[in-house]
Order: structure tokens, then C-alpha cells, then sequence
């Protein structure tokens, strides 16, 4: 999940905490940029961690809530750990899969 909490960034068009599948790029998102955190400063701020007390709370709170409702939507790649869409993920496969490592195995 930490290595995850990495990966989640902020969309600055809807101004929502977002996620991007490692495969096809289709974006899942979580939850609104506290009010607080909106502006373009603040939020640069924020992502830096060097916002103050209010805002930084605000900002990691719902920047881990976020994580954890991209994380359900997503499915992180047993072999190459890479966390990709559900389009992209093989969940038959048993050691569980996404469509590049597959790809790759059936290639040999
Ligand atoms: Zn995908
Ligand atoms: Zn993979």
C-alpha cells in the first residue's frame, strides 16, 4: 500500500486525488482536494509537505483515504507489482497477473 500511496497524485482539472493504470493509462479517481488545500500555491505546498498544519493534515488524510478507494478499484500485479485497471488484469490467472507479464510468459 505504501509503495502505492506513491503513485497517487492530484488531477488538477477536477482537483481530485487520482491513480493512472501502469498499462492503458485509464485513471481512476478518489476523493476532492480538501477545500482548503484548493489553490494552486497551497496545493503545490501540500504535495511538498511543507503547507501548514491545517491544510497538511486535511491534504494526507484525504490523500490516504483516496489510496485506499483508488487501491479497491485497482489490482496490483503479483509478478511485476505494478498496479494496473481491472481491464488489464488477469484475475483468473492464479498467481495473478496483469496483461504485460502475461504477455510476456506466453511469449516464451
Ligand atoms: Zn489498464
Ligand atoms: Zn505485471
Amino acid at each position: 500500500m505504501r509503495q502505492f500511496y506513491k503513485n497517487v497524485k492530484v488531477d488538477t482539472e477536477t482537483l481530485q486525488f487520482c491513480a493512472e493504470c501502469e498499462i492503458c493509462g485509464r485513471i481512476e479517481y478518489g476523493l476532492k482536494v480538501p477545500f482548503l488545500c484548493r489553490s494552486i500555491k497551497t496545493l503545490a505546498r501540500c504535495e511538498k509537505g511543507k503547507a501548514n498544519k491545517i491544510c497538511r493534515s486535511l491534504y494526507n488524510r484525504a490523500k490516504a483515504n483516496s489510496t485506499q478507494i483508488i487501491a479497491i478499484k485497482m489490482n496490483q500485479c503479483k509478478r511485476c507489482h505494478s498496479w494496473v485497471c481491472d481491464n488489464c488484469f488477469i484475475s483468473e490467472d492464479e498467481y495473478g497477473a496483469c496483461t504485460g507479464c502475461r504477455k510476456n510468459v506466453s511469449e516464451v
